[in-house]
């Protein structure tokens, strides 16, 4: 019997997860023109935060704000549920500046769950999945069965099951619980039949703090960071909604501090007199874990010299007291992390609502896949987010995104869309996975891209949207605001080319930045390019502009700074992609090579690639890396000189 009179319903689409990269993936693909049916094991967790109830962060905010460009619900979810905002790096310039928010949790998931039910086209289905059904052999999906024994068709099926493929939950080195993340089930089944079709599946690990009851908190000496919300948005969707300056805003929920507080010596010690009790040092768990995210054990053993470490407590939310312990991640026993805790400044008389863990998954490596994340063994098949190999709420959605467009569009034999390098860090991320693949969780960093100038927080709705608008991504209203936020950057720089400013306005303000007076009347424009000048505030010292929304201002003016690096970045990628011949000396000592990561210097140390091409192949050696090898290259041979 045809599978379609046998299954409940069909759809164009399947998610399986209601993660970050499954709700990401179902927009996507509903976006995109398909009827999607989210099948996901309890609705109330969808859009769940695993870890940290935080979002955004270095290279990840730009992920989200092209998450959002692209019509996904990071951003706009984000607005919704921000109790805490910061936009890093402001110290450093616009052009590197980083949106992070701590959310409240409850409220995030519920805004994930109302936005996506906002879509008419995407069907929410409680179910575990318990096998796909496949057709012509085992090489193209047909649709899936739950544990229920409920049957759904479709041409395709996206998964994105997170940790949850054979999740193994350690707390210590006797505390071994199956699941996917604390107190939710693990699934076995799925990843038995992709065995047997031959998908090569491998472990990663990963870990999380404990949290505590905010009430037993002595808060009197810790350092509070108050949130900066008022001043930014995530998402082009309220564009027009709340004009900032008119304070009208009310998206969020009432703003909450964090507190910083930190490790020293007598918790340290701790932790080394209890270090083989722990799951990751124990020998409990022998498969890798993220580098970038390091337990409280790895720093105590990394950095013994380290006088302290600082941690963050950081609000779960309005509804509760939890806090969360940021930068205590561990897999040692209950009784001893609450030892640790108490150890701690402020934390004297903590009580613990949840302990710390590690948790052990399946992951599978994405080599296997092709340029839109389609399984290249079974046809119809995708995969997203943390079974990729990959760490963190941002990077899961970014491929939610590519795989649901790409899904909806091979069911509707469209062409594939592929996002490049030089588009977004989305493109950075999929590439890298697709091409070279991972040897420990992969998490993005500016310093993966070669196009970190141009490629930017501020721009993604300008670098994305006209992308988004040749596959139909958006309604009417939405493109309404697309263009008027266009519109507004383009008024800006037209503004600063159009409009003089005299020394006796510009000097007062020139002279804070300790650059030049003015000697006469300049464009605008040009006083914009120089560093540490602000558009916004050479547009208030001439007395234009005030109805120009920030963001367009400051968009505006990145874009006037940084107006000849694309050709620049795009000159030096290429001449790059040529060099794959060049020889890498046997006697190179990249320890000492500090323009290099951390990541870089010690896997080229210890795989010592032949040529430039091969270090490329290594996961985890970005562009930037190879062009300061290249630069350190060419160095040494002016010089005549090995590099040492
Ligand atoms: P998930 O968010 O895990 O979502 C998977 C979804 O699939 C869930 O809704 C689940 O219910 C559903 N599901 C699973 N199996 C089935 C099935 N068979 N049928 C139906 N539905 C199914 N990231 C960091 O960046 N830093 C960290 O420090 C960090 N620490 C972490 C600590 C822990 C303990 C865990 C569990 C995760 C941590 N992460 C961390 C990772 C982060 O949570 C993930 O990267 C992110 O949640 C991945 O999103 P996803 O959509 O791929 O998967």
């Amino acid at each position: 019997m045809p599978l379609s009179t046998l299954a409940e319903a069909t759809f164009d689409v399947l998610v399986v997860g209601g993660g970050h990269a499954g709700t990401e993936a179902a927009v996507a693909a509903a976006r995109a023109g398909a009827t999607v049916g989210l099948v996901t094991s309890a609705l109330e967790t969808i859009g769940q935060m695993s870890c940290n109830p935080a979002i955004g962060g270095i290279a990840k905010g730009t992920v989200v704000r092209e998450v959002d460009a692209l019509g996904g619900l990071m951003g706009r979810a984000t607005d919704l549920a921000s109790l805490q905002f910061r936009m890093l790096n402001q110290g450093k310039g616009p052009a590197v500046w980083a949106p992070r928010a701590q959310c409240d949790r409850g409220l995030y998931r519920r805004a994930v769950r109302t936005l996506l039910e906002e879509h008419a086209g995407i069907h929410t289905i409680q179910g575990t999945v318990a096998r796909l059904l496949l057709d012509d052999n085992g090489k193209q999906v047909s649709g899936l069965e739950t544990l229920e024994g409920r049957r759904f068709a479709a041409r395709a099926v996206v998964l994105t099951t997170g940790t949850f493929g054979r999740g193994k939950l350690h707390i210590g080195t006797t505390a071994q619980i199956a699941g996917g993340r604390a107190g939710e089930g693990a699934n076995a089944h799925l990843g038995e039949q992709l065995d047997a079709a031959g998908l090569e599946t491998r472990r990663f690990k990963t870990g999380t703090p404990p949290r505590i009851d905010g009430r037993s908190v002595r808060y009197t000496n810790l350092v509070v960071q108050p949130s900066e919300v008022e001043e930014h948005d995530w998402s082009w969707s309220h564009f027009w909604d709340a004009p900032r300056r008119t304070g009208e805003r009310t998206r969020h929920p009432d703003q909450m501090p964090c507190w910083i507080t930190y490790l020293e010596a007598p918790g340290k010690t701790l932790i080394e007199q209890h270090i083989n009790e722990s799951a990751m040092y124990g020998g409990a768990i022998t498969s890798q874990g993220p580098r970038y995210c390091p337990s409280v054990e790895d720093k105590v053993v990394k950095f013994p010299h380290a006088e302290r470490h600082q941690l963050f407590l950081e609000p779960e939310g309005h509804d509760t007291r939890e806090l969360y312990v940021n930068g205590l991640s561990t897999s040692l026993p209950a009784t001893v992390q609450l030892d640790i805790l108490r150890t701690i400044a402020g934390l004297e008389n903590a009580r613990v609502t949840r302990a710390g863990y590690a948790i052990e998954y399946d992951y599978y490596p994405p080599t296997q896949l092709d340029s839109t994340l389609q399984s290249r063994a079974i046809a119809g098949l995708w995969f997203a987010g943390q079974i990729n190999g990959t760490t963190g709420y941002e990077e899961a959605a970014g491929q939610g995104v590519i795989a649901g467009i790409n899904a909806a569009r091979w069911v509707h034999e469209r062409d594939p869309f592929v996002l490049g390098r030089e588009s977004s860090y989305i493109g950075v991320l999929v590439d890298d996975l697709v091409t070279r693949g991972v040897d420990e969780p992969y998490r993005l960093f500016t310093s993966r891209s070669e196009f970190r100038l141009t490629v930017r927080q501020d721009n993604a709705l300008a670098r994305l949207a006209p992308l988004g608008s040749a596959i139909h991504l958006y309604n009417a209203r939405e493109v309404a605001m697309i263009d008027a936020r266009a519109n507004a950057e383009r008024t800006a720089i037209q503004l600063a080319e159009n409009t003089s400013i005299a020394p006796s306005q510009a000097d007062a303000l020139l002279e804070g930045t300790g650059t030049a007076p003015l000697t006469h009347a300049i464009r605008i424009a040009e006083v914009a390019k120089r560093q540490g000048v602000s558009l916004a505030a050479l547009f208030a010292a001439a007395e234009v502009g005030c109805e120009l929304p920030r963001d367009a201002v400051i968009t505006a003016e990145l874009e006037l700074k940084y107006a000849g690096y694309f050709v620049r970045e795009r000159r030096a990628a290429n001449r790059l992609a040529t060099m794959g011949d060049t020889v890498l000396p046997e006697s190179i000592a990249y320890e000492g090579l500090l323009a290099l990561s951390t990541e870089a210097r010690q896997k080229l140390a210890a795989r010592r690639p032949g040529t430039l091409a091969q270090a490329a192949s290594i996961p985890g050696i970005s562009p930037a890396d190879l062009q300061s090898l290249v630069f350190e290259l060419e160095r040494a041979r002016r010089l005549g000189s090995n590099i040492r």
